[in-house]
């Protein structure tokens, strides 16, 4: 099969700017689409074990359900990802004031942060897959932050069956950046992800407070639900949850050989047979097992998303890493690139054992 990549207009802001939608397709046919709205992965379609093609991201059908996004599928999230207590921070001697969107909190960079906001986007080719470039410069001042920011996020579908995405951010003062993406993934076309099968790279996660917000203790997982080290269910670990609403909404610290390649997550879904692998140059990963969803997000093909109806796998920073010095720091220096990679990697368990 030839490599593909198109792109169509998919629609506009009610600002009227004219919205993209690319499609790519690698080699073995997976298919991937993405939008210039908010930078977000729409669709991925991959094999099961008997080669059934199906879309396994929660999103919308159109264009304008990504225009009210309230669960941010699939989208790319900043300047900072997760929750900054009570919206505000120091820097440089300044206090900066940011939207509290989440309570007493700001979440995901405010109500029109990048998930929300239309991407310079271009198709890009190389001798192993097909992508698209996104390109956003967000002025100094925008959603409380400091520093003219130009932020890169490009979508590569590789050949070996890989969703890269490689993230770049430069700015010319000092400001706080932590991006992500924020896909929801369900590997296997039913309600929920309860059979889910997960195992991390994780000794220890953040303790958080009743808002959720990190108090800067770090815990081990060892004797909690939050232990994945080796291969657990997802709805088994929940009925070890007492938070509200229960579910995974944690930040797992992973392993330093993480940063130089080892494998973060892999999520198995035993029905289908897919396998889903996650390497990041992320110090964490914020695990949400969509414990939010109510019913009230009506998705592909009228599908009313409810609770666990997708996890997400959200490499990042820690959140609210301003507040801790003893975090790693999402301090980003003026003049200075930073870079960050996150692969999702897809493969199907078959009697021969794993198929790439
Ligand atoms: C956060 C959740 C939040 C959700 C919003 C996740 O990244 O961890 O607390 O409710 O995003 O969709």
């Amino acid at each position: 099969m030839r490599r593909s990549i198109e792109c169509q207009r998919w629609g506009q802001t009610t600002a009227g700017q004219e919205i993209l939608r690319f499609t790519m397709v690698n080699r073995h046919g997976l298919m991937a689409r993405v939008s210039s709205l908010g930078a977000a992965l729409t669709e991925l379609w991959v094999p099961d074990r008997r080669g059934g093609l199906q879309d396994i991201v929660l999103g919308f059908d159109d264009c304008a359900g990504y225009l009210v996004n309230r669960p941010y599928f699939g989208v790319t999230v900043g300047r900072v990802a997760n929750r900054i207590a009570r919206g505000q921070f120091d820097l440089g001697g300044t206090t900066y004031m940011l939207e509290c969107n989440d309570g007493r909190n700001a979440l995901h960079g405010g109500s029109h942060g990048f998930h929300s906001v239309v991407w310079q986007a271009e198709p890009c080719r190389d001798d192993h897959g097909v992508g698209v470039r996104m390109f956003y410069h967000s002025a100094d001042g925008e959603g409380g932050y400091p520093g003219n920011l130009s932020v890169s996020v490009t979508y590569r579908l590789m050949d070996s069956n890989e969703l890269k995405i490689e993230y770049s951010a430069c700015s010319d003062r000092q400001t706080p950046v932590n991006l992500t993406n924020h896909s929801y993934f369900n590997l296997s076309g039913q309600d929920d992800i309860l059979a889910h099968q997960l195992v991390l790279a994780s000794d220890c996660y953040l303790s958080v407070d009743v808002e959720n917000i990190p108090t800067g203790a770090m815990n081990p997982v060892d004797g909690t639900a939050l232990d994945f080290r080796q291969w657990g269910v997802i709805g088994a670990g929940l009925r070890g949850l007492t938070n509200d609403p229960v579910g995974y909404d944690h930040t797992f610290v992973l392993r330093p050989e993480c940063r130089d390649g080892a494998v973060a997550a892999e999520v198995f879904d035993p029905e289908s047979g897919r396998l889903l692998r996650v390497v990041t140059t992320e110090p964490g990963v914020q695990l949400y097992t969509a414990n939010f969803l109510d019913g009230s997000s009506v998705g592909k093909q009228g599908r009313a998303y409810r609770q666990y109806a997708g996890l997400c796998l959200e490499t990042q920073h820690y959140p609210d890493a301003v507040h801790h010095s003893h975090f790693p720091s999402i301090i980003l220096e003026p003049g200075v690139t930073r870079y960050s990679t996150t692969r999702f990697c897809f493969a199907v368990a078959s009697g021969e054992g794993l198929v790439w």
